[in-house]
Formats: C-alpha cells, structure tokens, sequence
C-alpha cells in the first residue's frame, strides 16, 4: 500500500516502435529519482494502439531496461487490460457533464477538416452532438448508432509549473472538445494516462517534452474528475549534432543496437544521465551509486541536450579499461564468437590465455566490438596488414635483420615477454643497431599494425610458432618478388 510520504514515478512507453534512446534517458530519470528517494518505479506500458503495438516492441522495451539495470518496482501494467477502469472514469465524467457522446463519424470529420485545411482555413469540432436535442440523442440511441466520448474543455487557461521548464500556460481557445474514448471502446492516450496516474498514485509524471502540450488537457481531467494533481517534469529533447531532433539519420536510435554494437551498460547509464542532468561539477565517471546520490531534477536543463557520440565512445572505453580482465572477458564473449575467434568449447580450455589477452587489448577498446580489428591477430591467422605500415618494412635491410633475429628466436625456449626482451635486447647491441629497427618491422610482421600493446608481450601471446611462421612468410612474399 502507498504511503503518504512515499515518492512514485513511472516510465509509460507505447510499444508501436523500438525502445530508444530518448525513452531510455527517460526511465532512467524516473528510476534515479525513484532510487534517489527511496521510492517507487512503475513500469506501464500504454498499449491502447492497438494495431500499430505488438509483442516484439514490449519486449524490446524489457530487454531495454533489463540491459541497463533499472528494475521496476510495480508491473509491468498494461493498459489493454485495464479498460474497464477508464470506462468508469468517463462515466463519471458524462454524468457530471464534463463529457459528452459525439456520434459523429470519423470519416465525415476528417473530410470536413482536410477541406477547411485545403482552404487555409483552421478547424475544431463545432460541438454538434453537444448541441443535439434530447430528441435527437434518443434517435441515435435507438438506431444503435456508433458513438465516441468528448470531454468538455472549458474556456479558461490552464497553467501549471514544470519542475523545469517553471510556469506554462495553456490557452484553450484553439483546443477542440478532444476525444476520450474511441467508438471501439478504447481511451485515448490523455484519458488513460490521466486515470493511469492518479490511480497509480503517481507523484511525479517526468516524461519527454513532446508530451507538454498534453499535460494541460491532463489537467483538465484531473480538474472535473476531482483527482488530486502530480507535479510535472518534461525532460529535454535529445538533439543530433546538426541540431536535429534525434533519429535514424543520426546513427542508432534503437538502444539495442548499443549493446549490438559492444557499449557497455554501466556507460551507456553514466552518459544518458549525463545527456540532460549534471551533478554540478565536472566529474563525468561516476558509479551508479554516486549517480542515484547525487540526481535531482533541480539540476536538469531545460534548454535541449546533443547526442555526442564521441562521448559516448569515450566513456565506453574508460568503462573498459577499468574493467578487470575477468569482466571483460564475460562481456567479450559473445563477440569472440560472433567473429568467429573462438568456440564456445575453447572459451574454458583457452581462458586463462584470453584473460591476458584481455588484459593486453583492454586500453584499446572503445567499444567492444572494437576487438575485430583491434584484436583480430591474437586469435585468427586471416588479418588485414596495413599497408602503408608493412611497405615501410620491406626493405632488404630490414628483411636480414628480421630473418636474423627469427633463427634466434626459435631457439628461445621459455618463449615469454622477459625472454623476448632480453634476446631482443643483446641482438641489437650485438648488430649495434637502435632496437626500434627491430621492434617496429617485427610488429608489423606478426601483426599487421604500428600500434599495439607492449610488443614483448603481444609476442608472446601470438605464440612463438604463430610469430615465426607469420614472419617467413612475409620474408618469402618479399624475396619472391625481389629475387
Ligand atoms: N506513452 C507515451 C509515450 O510513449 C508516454 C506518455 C507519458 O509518459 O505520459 O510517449
């Protein structure tokens, strides 16, 4: 049972497209003021669309939330099975006369009003079945004629406060007698959504702020239905770099194709929090324990906040980088198999090797799917060499020093970074050659790049009949075409 004192806040999404990243920076607002203060998030999901919801949508909606980690305290409700609740309302409001029937048929109004629009003119529903006689009505009645619930809008503004956008005001002379509850028997959204949250006893309604030309006719409902009213956050709009309005064009909206694409769930909260809030100081990384400590809506800005991808990208990578190389393997996993770098069999058997590579690619991760080229050569022998890196490398000098140095390392037996390091080391003194002259062309050769880990180790973990062999053949490639 609610307690008096007790904050309550819900995330309503509609499953008609993907969970986005706007609805994610949403639930999570609600779910850090929920935690903030010790109270309660509710998950309802407006499913009054009919034909344009479905199943796959509320499931990436839980997929969603479930990734990020923000679990609900109440539901999931759903509103298609709570019809019979919004009915009573709209009685309720018809027989205070806050409501009426309006028999009219959709057809015939959208006619009327793409006539008037095609002569420039505006158009709002002229209350004609406000105006029927009580004869007339009764004709309707009799005739079984399909009717729908107007409600009433009075005359007077509305204006309420916004936690952040302060004092709104809402004129209502250009707002028609809008539509309660369809013909079929099924609210609209501002009905539901109303009843949803007095119901609920929602306390706080934060949502996105296409939603605030809603909320006035939400009052209005709260008004004549006698409910007592929650306070109001709309969040900020998420805009693209171009300073558009987030979508497609700008890369992924889906919040799944995030986790496709290897972000991790504790950066993708820290960022979303970030996109819209700010704790008030520089501090970027922060736990998720700071981030609930520190959240409050006073801090959220009104004005729209950019998607930086770049950022993003960023804190990705600092998430990885201070990850153990326990966690990252975990989170790798399925991307080692997606690329086909390993099998499911060989993740036990290899492991203890995969946690040092881990440790070793770990700095270089932005995302974590970066390991396809980031990491490619450490467990498959089909990498790309880059070639500008390799043309550098071959010449006949080089190729003698490499081929030299090779004979000396198939004689190092305990085949690891120090040894490495110490042949290495006493071979170029020997040839008095700086050991760059070595070390850069023998990266290169076993792994196809200029940057990489410490190449002693790198060497190692490749294996040193991996290293030799991947190193002949880049001699016998030269030597073939130079003679
Ligand atoms: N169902 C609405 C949407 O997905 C949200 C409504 C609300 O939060 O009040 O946009």
């Amino acid at each position: 049972m609610k307690k008096d004192s007790e904050i309550r806040v819900r995330m309503a999404p509609s499953p008609t497209g993907f969970f986005h990243l706007g609805s994610a920076r949403t639930a999570l607002y609600n779910w850090l003021f929920a935690r903030h203060n010790q109270g309660k998030f509710i998950l309802r999901v407006e499913d009054t669309d009919v034909q344009r919801s479905s199943k796959e949508m509320i499931q990436t909606i839980l997929d969603g939330l479930g990734w990020l980690g923000l679990n609900w305290d109440e539901g999931p409700y759903f509103q298609s099975e709570r019809l019979a609740i919004y009915k009573k309302y709209v009685q309720q409001l018809i027989d205070k006369g806050y409501a009426y029937y309006c028999y009219c048929r959709p057809e015939d109004l959208a006619r009327e009003r793409e006539a008037a629009l095609k002569n420039k003119q505006s158009w709002k529903y002229d209350r004609r079945c406000l105006n029927l006689t009580p004869e007339q009505k009764k004709e309707k009645e009799r005739a079984n004629h399909p009717k729908a619930v107007r409600f009433l809008v009075p005359d007077h503004p509305v204006v309420f406060y916004d936690l952040i956008h302060k004092e709104i005001k809402r004129d209502f002379a250009d707002i028609e007698d809008f539509i309660i509850l369809r013909q079929n028997g099924i609210p609209t959204y501002n009905l539901a959504c109303a009843v949803d949250d007095y119901e609920m006893g929602i306390t706080h309604v934060i949502r996105a702020v296409e939603h605030i030309t809603n909320t006035p006719k939400q009052i209005l409902l709260y008004e004549a239905l006698n409910f007592s009213k929650p306070e109001f956050a709309h969040l900020p709009l998420i805009l693209g770099e171009d300073r558009k309005k987030l979508s497609k064009r700008h890369g992924a909206v889906s919040l799944m194709a995030y986790k496709e694409k290897g972000f991790i769930p504790e950066a993708m909260v820290n960022f979303l929090a970030l996109l819209g809030w700010s704790p008030g100081n520089d501090k970027e990384i922060m736990s998720i324990k700071e981030i609930i400590q520190r959240f409050s809506l006073k801090r959220i800005n009104p004005a729209n906040a950019i998607f930086d991808i770049q950022k993003l990208e960023w804190m990705n990578g600092q998430y990885i980088y201070r990850m153990s190389d326990g966690e990252l393997l975990e989170s790798l996993k399925p991307f080692l198999i997606k690329f086909k770098f390993i099998t499911p069999a060989e993740l036990d058997k290899k492991r203890e090797w995969i946690l040092r590579v881990c440790g070793a690619i770990k700095k270089r991760l932005k995302v974590l799917a970066d390991i396809d080229k980031a990491g490619r050569y450490f467990f498959v022998e089909d990498f790309e060499y880059e070639p500008r890196a390799l043309e550098k490398h071959l010449h006949k000098e080089t190729i003698e020093i490499v081929k030299e140095f090779s004979r000396i390392m198939e004689t190092i037996t305990d085949f690891d970074g120090a040894h490495i390091e110490e042949s290495l080391r006493g071979f170029v003194k020997e040839k008095n050659i700086p050991a760059r002259n070595l070390i850069h062309p023998l990266r290169v050769f076993t792994t196809g790049k200029e940057g990489g880990p410490g190449l002693f180790l790198t060497l190692e973990l490749i294996g040193k009949e991996r290293c030799l062999k991947r190193i002949k053949k880049i001699i016998k490639n030269y030597e073939e075409k130079n003679g």
